[in-house]
This record gives structure tokens, C-alpha cells and sequence, in this order.
């Protein structure tokens, strides 16, 4: 696994200062919030599991946790414009703080469409907190809800990366650092696309 990485974007050094510096943000900004239920931390599943676990586990303040599951039709390296909800919440949100997570914002199709999402479930506000967002190649605006702000661990070039919870063809999750792969190892998947036609969770 470690041999298909070309080069090494963040260490798991960086990312972990990286991503305490997020939660004093989140801890600072919900101290001063004066909220009488505990806000909801809402991972987007399957990308965002380990940047979740990490953030929580330095959360100072009582919150309860949930994941939602997008999907969208594709097996490269680009989601298609029209994800869906493949799998609900647990937890009720209404009049609830929510702060979504999420591996990466890349095109903002997904976010806006959870957010839409949780809007109509009646969160009073909805604030984003992504590992890694690439504004270069945003195609919606993103309409956070309420006093809702938007919380980025690093600002990412518009290349394809894997790692830390993000995948190429369901691979790479467990990799404990970004990086990018040599160019190789796309083409071996996408020869094999043509055989298939596959609805995958991104
Ligand atoms: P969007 O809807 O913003 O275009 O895409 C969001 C989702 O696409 C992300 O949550 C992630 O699952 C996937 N994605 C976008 N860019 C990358 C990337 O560079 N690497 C990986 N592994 N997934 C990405
Ligand atoms: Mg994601
Ligand atoms: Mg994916």
C-alpha cells in the first residue's frame, strides 16, 4: 500500500496539530455559544471516520455523535452532481446545533445537499468542519445555517488525494497520513471499469 504513494501531501504529525487546532476553535466558539442541548456532531460516512474520531476525542464539551451515508454513482476519482441520502440519521436534530464533518469539500455538491438535508429536519444551525477543502474547484455555494461557520483543516490543490479516511476505490482509508498515488495506480482500477457500473458510497 505504502509503495502506490508517489508523494506524502500531510504527515500524521501535521495532521494531528492540524486538527487540535480545530478542536480549540470548536471548543472556544461553542464555550461562548450559550446552548441548552448538546450540539450534534454528524460524520459523513465513510470518508470522514477517522478525521471524526480524532476531532471528537478533543471536544471538550458534551456532545452526542451520528454518521449519514451519501452516495453517488462513480468509481473514479470524481462524484457525480447528483448525490443522495443513503442512509439516515439516528439521532433527532430538530432545534439541535449540528456540525457536519467531512473528509473533504471538493465540487460542494455533496454539502449542499446534506445540508438541505438537515435543514428540512429543523437544525438550528449547521456549521461544517472539513479535513480538507479545494475551493478551486467548487461548482456551489455552500449555504452554512443559523450561526453556522465553516472550520477547515487544510486548504487542499485540486489533485486527487488519499489517506487519513479517504479512498481510491475503497482503499487507502487506513493510510495514517495524505498523500497522492503514483499515476499507475489509477489506471489499474480504471481498467477494470468498463466491467462494471458500480453505485458506490463516496
Ligand atoms: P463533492 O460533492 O464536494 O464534489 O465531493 C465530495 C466527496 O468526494 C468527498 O466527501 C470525498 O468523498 C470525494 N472526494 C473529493 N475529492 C477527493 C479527493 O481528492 N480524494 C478522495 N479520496 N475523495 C475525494
Ligand atoms: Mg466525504
Ligand atoms: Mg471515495
Amino acid at each position: 500500500m505504502e509503495d502506490d504513494i508517489e508523494s506524502v501531501v500531510w504527515s500524521s504529525g501535521q495532521i494531528s496539530d492540524r486538527v487540535s487546532e480545530l478542536a480549540t476553535e470548536l471548543n472556544y466558539d461553542f464555550s461562548i455559544e450559550s446552548t441548552s442541548s448538546s450540539p450534534v456532531f454528524v460524520g459523513v460516512a465513510t470518508g470522514a471516520f477517522v478525521f471524526l474520531s480524532d476531532l471528537v476525542r478533543r471536544i471538550s464539551f458534551p456532545i452526542s455523535v451520528d454518521l449519514i451515508r451519501v452516495s453517488s454513482y462513480g468509481f473514479g476519482t470524481l462524484s457525480n452532481g447528483n448525490p443522495s441520502i443513503s442512509s439516515d440519521l439516528k439521532l433527532d436534530v430538530s432545534a439541535k446545533h449540528v456540525v457536519l464533518v467531512e473528509d473533504i469539500v471538493d465540487t460542494g455538491n455533496t454539502l449542499s445537499r446534506l445540508i438541505e438535508h438537515l435543514k428540512s429536519k429543523g437544525a438550528s444551525s449547521i456549521s461544517v468542519c472539513t479535513f480538507l477543502d479545494k475551493p478551486s474547484r467548487r461548482k456551489t455555494v455552500v449555504k452554512l445555517v443559523g450561526k453556522g461557520k465553516f472550520y477547515r483543516g487544510f486548504e487542499c490543490p485540486g489533485y486527487f488525494v488519499v489517506g487519513y479516511g479517504m479512498d481510491f476505490a475503497e482503499r487507502y482509508r487506513n493510510l495514517p497520513y495524505v498523500g497522492v498515488l503514483k499515476p499507475g495506480c489509477y489506471q489499474e482500477v480504471s481498467e477494470e471499469l468498463p466491467k462494471k457500473k458500480m453505485h458506490t458510497s463516496i
